[in-house]
């Protein structure tokens, strides 16, 4: 007859196996023992659950200065990034990063109408005069999506306010050529300079009024204050914000050419927070330029350098000013650079190595490629990045470029690398040239080698509703592994609490659905 231990003594007994089941990341990264691997290669074993999955804080940093409610950051691709994805990212807790696909000009103005979208003060806002018409504040309706229009006495700021001009004044009107001091409203409610926004948002919600403009002492107008801003505000509580402006957080790309300094200098004049150093292989002496000239000319602004797999390649970027660092080369869903360049390295071992690296120096490292579902998200944080970069995963929403078409019944939009022919010869450059063909060649190349090729990615509905998905996808894998934040999850792998499994083949297939006849795969359901 066996003899049982006593039930109560199980705790004590695990002690006498020493650390606990699975691998430490030290043990699962041994490339001596099992190569480099990818995100599908291992899984993270469970902890134990004591805590609500949604209380969980997946707040982490993409830069030395800022951080996001959502790590997760939007690719710079033609057939990903513009205006309305970055606008969505940003208000979900990510952020975009616009692609440089496009004029340095076209640019900017996306980089504006992301600033532009949500203010507290609007510093800067539209400002027309009392002789102006009803046809100007239409006009600016159609080009800026707004017509709440304060009127001072000579049309611009710092002039005396003498009226205001909102949707409902010219809604029904049809003279177009009725002047504004016919039909503005004259009797204000106004807040003074000086003002905080807190003091400012509960005049304009006990006011009942749309618009609240703020007068100096004289009368002048100095700013204003839009109701759709509050809503706004209560809608998107995770928004990623400027902590004064309440304007949202954006990024962009640029490549390392002399004509990429013009650029930079347009796109921070319209507002960018960070820009991505947009390189494949980014341990060169022109991204090191670039990075210690931005520091300089620009210090206030955030640079992301990349991409780097190795150490080594880390390290110069650091040491010449990076404030965040973008992994990968090769892992990319639309990429052949591994098959073509023999360089790359698989994603997993290449996040470990530089994050690990990356983190004695305060630098976050972002994950970029490959993302292909939740789990390779949280595999990438456990394995040190601060976030995660998303092309095909985010690919087919209706918040990214491009039009949806239809192939044998389903609804399709096309998703394509920086480094395929057909990006490389688009030619909406401008004088600068082709953005894409700068990434991955030199303009004077007599062939185009592809480094990416061009396809079609399912229609997933809007971006709004996906990352939430993605989101609470995570914080259910943060629960599962016990740890009620990013940050302590990291902790725990680099203190060797948080334990690996590797999966051989046959693992693989078992952790897939399998044995079936057929399925529908649905993955969320809101
Ligand atoms: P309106 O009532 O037609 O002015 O429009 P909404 O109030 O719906 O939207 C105005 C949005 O545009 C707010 O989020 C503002 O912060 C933003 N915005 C940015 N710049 C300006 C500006 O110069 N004037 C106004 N009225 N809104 C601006
Ligand atoms: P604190 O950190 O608690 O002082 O508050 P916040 O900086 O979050 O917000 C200060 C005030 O600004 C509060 O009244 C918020 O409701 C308001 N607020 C936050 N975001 C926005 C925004 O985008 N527009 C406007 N107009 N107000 C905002
Ligand atoms: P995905 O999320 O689709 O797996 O990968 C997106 C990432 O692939 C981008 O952020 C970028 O770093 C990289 N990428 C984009 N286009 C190309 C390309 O044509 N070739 C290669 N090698 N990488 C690309």
């Amino acid at each position: 007859m066996t003899s049982y231990l006593d039930a109560a003594t199980a705790l004590k007994e695990l002690e006498t196996y020493g650390r606990s089941d699975g691998l430490s990341v030290d043990a699962l990264m041994d490339e001596q023992l099992s190569g480099g691997l990818t995100y599908n290669d291992f899984l993270v074993l469970p902890g134990y659950i004591g805590f609500a999955a949604e209380t969980a804080s997946l707040e982490s940093k993409i830069t030395k200065k800022i951080t996001l409610k959502t790590p997760f950051l939007s690719s710079p691709m033609d057939t990903v990034t513009e205006a309305e994805m970055a606008i969505s990212m940003a208000l979900l807790g990510g952020i975009g990063i616009i692609h440089h696909n496009c004029t340095a000009e076209e640019q900017a103005n996306m980089v504006r109408s992301v600033k532009k979208f949500e203010n507290g003060f609007i510093n800067d806002p539209v400002v027309l005069s009392p002789k102006n018409t009803v046809a100007d504040v239409k006009e600016i309706k159609a080009t800026s999506g707004f017509c709440g229009v304060p009127i001072t006495e000579n049309g611009k700021l710092h002039s005396k306010l003498v009226g205001i001009v909102t949707a409902r004044d010219i809604q029904f009107h049809s003279q177009d050529n009725t002047p504004l001091e016919e039909i503005m409203t004259k009797e204000l409610v106004v807040g003074q300079e000086g003002i905080t926004l807190r003091e400012a948002n509960e005049i304009l919600c006990s006011s009942k009024k749309g618009k609240l403009p703020i007068v100096d002492s004289n009368g002048s107008l100095v700013a204003l204050l839009s109701r759709s801003d509050l809503l706004k505000n209560q809608s998107y509580p995770n928004a990623s914000k400027g902590p004064e402006s309440k304007q949202l957080l954006v990024g962009a790309a640029i490549g390392t050419r002399p004509d990429d300094k013009d650029r930079l200098a347009l796109l921070v004049e319209a507002g960018l927070d960070v820009v991505v150093l947009d390189s494949s292989q980014g341990n060169s002496i022109y991204q090191i330029d670039m990075i210690k000239w931005i520091k300089k000319d620009f210090p206030d602004l955030e640079v992301i350098a990349g991409n780097v797999v190795t150490r080594e390649q880390a390290a110069n970027l650091i040491a010449a000013g990076a404030d965040g660092i973008r992994i990968g080369m090769g892992s990319g869903s639309i990429c052949i650079t591994q098959e073509v360049m023999a360089c790359g390295r698989p994603q997993a071992t290449a996040v470990y190595r530089v994050s690990e690296f990356c983190r004695r120096f305060g630098v976050p490292t972002i994950a970029d490629g490959g993302i292909g579902n939740v789990g390779h998200i949280i595999k990438a944080l456990a394995l040190g990045a601060s976030a995660v970069m998303m092309g095909g995963l985010l690919a087919g929403t209706t918040e990214t470029p491009g039009e949806y078409f239809y192939h044998e019944g389903q609804r399709l939009k096309r998703y394509r690398g920086m480094g395929s022919i057909d990006a490389m010869n688009n030619k909406s450059g401008g004088k600068e040239g082709n953005a894409a063909t700068k990434r991955y060649f030199s303009e004077g190349d007599a062939v185009k080698v592809a480094q990416g090729v061009v396809g079609n990615v399912v229609d997933k509905g809007s971006v709004r509703k996906f990352i939430q998905y993605l989101v609470t996808g995570v914080k259910h894998s943060l629960q599962d592994i016990g740890y009620s934040s990013v940050e302590s999850m990291k902790d725990a792998v680099y203190e060797g609490n948080v334990r690996f499994e590797k999966r051989t083949a046959a693992a693989q297939m078992e952790g897939g659905v399998h044995g079936l006849h057929s399925f529908e795969k649905k993955l969320f359901s809101a």
